[in-house]
């Protein structure tokens, strides 16, 4: 079995505040440990669960958080970006059995988390098939051109609800939910655990079911805050801007959208 784990920061236990998720910043540091101590339980459970072969991307701004001296020894750790389109899932291939998305957050505009936000912090929306995405829905999807089913979640509480809405058999870990601009969260040697033992039950269980179906046609909009960034995405081949703040791109290929939102986001 050959497992890849997507790591992001802000849906991390007790990460409140973008200081926290801010590798220049001192305060950045406890956070990066948090995300190291939850990537590595989760590399864990894969191991224990009969993985041979774990990938992590660490998929959070810089790409340079996570300690790779604290992961368990065998693990490969993707740093830093390509800037290949699969971005967050960057060297998922279909050799893989399952993928695990750890640290997740809420989407743009959703209450469930005061870091909440898709891509990034300019975009109002982004819509896929009319439905508000968040960047589990993206990577999601990226996963599935490579039939690749996701087998585990975890961040915050609201992100949780929206995964179980897109796929009940999707084990999720809500280590914290959101209240305004603060968050209440569980120990982090807890959600540490919990991801451990979430991982290893996930993997042992029906992951066939786990696959997330892919859509035949996207039709994507994407509402700015800037008119300016609608105004360039417009020009981005196949889209067009159809409001001030907002453009709409159409397309058969999922992989038409990840190089959308490569150049636009
Ligand atoms: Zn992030």
């Amino acid at each position: 079995m050959k497992v890849y784990i997507s790591a992001d920061i802000e849906g991390v236990c007790g990460v409140t505040h973008f200081d926290e998720a801010t590798l220049s910043k001192e305060e950045s540091r406890w956070a990066r440990e948090q995300m190291t101590a939850e990537v590595a339980a989760a590399c864990e459970g894969a191991l224990q669960a009969g993985a041979k072969e774990v990938w992590v991307k660490d998929a959070h701004d810089t790409g340079r958080n996570i300690m790779a001296s604290k992961l368990p020894e065998g693990v490969r750790l993707v740093r830093g970006w390509s800037r290949h389109p699969m971005m967050m899932m960057q060297e998922l291939d279909a050799t893989f059995d399952a993928a695990v998305m750890i640290g997740y957050h809420s989407r743009a505009s959703a209450a469930g988390n005061p870091l909440s936000h898709t891509m990034s912090g300019g975009i109002v929306h982004l819509l896929i098939n009319g439905q508000p995405s968040s960047e589990f829905l993206i990577n999601s999807y990226a996963a599935a051109t490579q039939h690749v089913p996701v087998a585990l979640v975890s961040g915050d509480q609201g992100l949780c609800d929206d995964v179980k809405q897109l796929n009940s058999h999707i084990t999720t870990v809500a280590v914290k939910q959101g209240v305004g601009a603060s968050t209440v969260n569980i120990h982090p040697a807890t959600a540490t655990t919990r991801i451990k033992d979430g991982v290893f039950s996930a993997l042992r269980g029906d992951l066939r079911a786990c696959q997330v179906p892919l859509p035949g046609h996207f039709t994507v909009e994407i509402k700015y805050r800037d008119h300016s960034q609608a105004y360039v995405g417009g020009f981005f081949p196949g889209a067009r801007q159809v409001e001030p703040t907002t453009i709409a791109f159409d397309c058969d290929e999922y992989f038409e959208v990840l190089r959308l939102l490569l150049f636009v986001l």
